[in-house]
């Protein structure tokens, strides 16, 4: 067993590090402090959080190079959570990841002399989502403790974001969760995930209708002011920073994992959709960390390869794919990359998004940022990649993370995000042939009865339903 790393301080207060502030992309508000901007997800003006400033890791790193992955999650967040008393902190991470099923959380696993694979689906939702949702429950409770406001999180999910943040949240003291999704099409594995928890704070909201319909909703009711003032709404998809900061910390662990003579030429190769990922990644380059690169690996739904490929950023239609995951026509967090891409301007990032928003594309003259490659692969190659990599490597790749290997070279040195444990899509193992991948948690989930609540698609019923389950006694049921 690996050490248990450095002893905790008891220190009260973080005091020997400057205090870190946030700010918006789009330049409309007062920086904040890290606990609001994690309650507050999305800023006032509309924007996305960023940090001030970053801390230049490069001379701290190799003193991490032995910690648990836990204590290495203590020693980069001290840099960001700067208004949270250290011990809070440090409990809040350990909670956090005592529940991953893994000795080392984020294992590294040899496919062969250049490629290693970063199984990022030892959580109890078994996607790499858990990372971020499991410690963002337990940053809520903490603000919930400091502010005396009770949080309630509403979201609205096609599959796996909705499991792990229900998973993160439930039992939490003072958080009520309500997520839309849409009834009979989320995979029966992912509806059992929501619905089979027994948790009396978690509302799984089946409408009628699609995700995009769930989608609106939840925007409409977040776009009420007053509404989301009085009952403390808040977002938990992945434009919280919380979430971002949560995902550099297992890129930073893999890093520290590599022989430190491939660090700087080893690839990261990231299953994309929202860009939220492979960008917390990115975003240690930016600390000093000097890494070899990112592959954005798309599914057919492509606007992100699309964009690195011609400049040109053009909202399609989704195409529901093999890899659900990753159906997205706007990725949400490329609203920060382009914030950096436009030297910190946040004037030209509002009329590029304006001009996204009214039109539907934006020309760049050239979209290249030195580290980034991109690829896509259609419905056709998921299920031909994972036979390949089966008879290869002996490795079973979920559908996510299959698209991961389009067109990689099997010279260069990289590290392939996993992104979900492959038994959370049997079928395209069973289509191809393959044995069909198990799990005790979702074999466990079989046997639970499932709690779900049937509803229209429209704001005012979603709305009603939130309050009376707010204040049961007010509405008389
Ligand atoms: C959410 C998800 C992705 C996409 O991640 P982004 O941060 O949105 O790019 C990829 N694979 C799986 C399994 C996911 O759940």
């Amino acid at each position: 067993m690996r050490q248990q790393g450095l002893p905790i301080k008891h220190s009260v207060w973080v005091n020997n590090l400057l205090e870190m502030r946030y700010l918006s992309t789009r330049g409309g508000t007062e920086p904040v402090g890290f606990c609001e901007a994690v309650a507050q997800g999305l800023a006032p003006d509309g924007g996305l959080y960023l940090p001030e400033k970053f801390p230049d890791l490069s001379g701290k790193v190799e003193e991490w190079s032995e910690l648990s992955y836990p204590n290495l999650c203590h020693a980069f967040f001290q840099h960001f959570a700067t208004d949270l008393p250290e011990d809070d902190l440090y409990e809040a991470i350990r909670m956090a990841y005592c529940g991953f099923s893994h000795p080392e959380t984020a294992p590294l696993v040899q496919l062969n002399e250049h490629w290693q694979v970063l199984e990022l689906f030892h959580g109890p939702t078994l996607a790499f989502k858990d990372f971020a949702l499991q410690l963002l429950g337990n940053l809520y409770e903490l603000q919930i403790k400091r502010s005396g406001r009770d949080l309630c999180i509403l979201g609205a999910t096609s599959g796996d974001t909705g499991a792990a943040a229900i998973s993160g949240l439930l039992g939490k003291k003072g958080v009520k969760v309500f997520i839309l999704y849409p009834d009979g099409k989320v995979s029966p594995l992912q509806e059992r995930q929501m619905t089979c928890t027994g948790a009396d704070n978690v509302f799984p909201l089946a409408i009628e209708g699609t995700f995009d319909d769930a989608q609106r909703t939840v925007k409409e009711l977040f776009g009420d002011l007053s509404f989301r003032d009085s009952i403390g709404l808040s977002a938990v998809n992945s434009i919280n920073l919380a979430r971002i900061l949560a995902q550099s910390v297992y890129y930073l662990y893999a890093w520290l994992r590599l022989s430190p003579d491939v660090r700087e030429s080893t690839t990261f190769v990231v299953p994309t959709g929202n860009f939220g990922n492979v960008f917390a990644g990115w975003l240690l380059t930016r600390m000093g960390i000097k890494m070899g690169g990112f592959r954005v690996a798309t599914n057919q739904n492509d606007v992100l390869h699309r964009l690195f490929g011609s400049g040109e950023y053009q909202l399609g239609e989704v195409s529901p794919s093999l890899a659900p995951s990753m159906d997205i026509q706007v990725a949400s967090n490329f609203e920060r990359l382009l914030f950096y891409f436009l030297d910190g301007n946040a004037d030209r990032v509002r009329e590029v998004m304006k001009t996204f928003r009214d039109t539907g594309r934006y020309e760049f003259e050239k979209f290249s940022i030195p580290g980034f490659s991109s690829s896509s692969t259609t419905d056709n190659e998921i299920p031909q990649i994972i036979t390949k990599i089966w008879n290869e490597h002996n490795y079973l790749a979920d559908p996510h993370t299959a698209c991961a290997f389009k067109d990689l070279s099997n010279h260069d040195p990289a590290v392939i995000l996993a992104t979900a444990h492959p038994a959370k899509f049997p079928q395209v193992f069973e289509d191809a042939g393959l044995t069909r991948p198990t799990s005790p948690i979702l074999e466990d989930l079989l046997h639970q009865s499932p709690i779900k609540y049937p509803l229209q698609v429209n704001s005012s019923a979603v709305r009603s339903f939130i309050e009376q389950k707010l204040n049961p006694l007010s509405s008389g049921s």
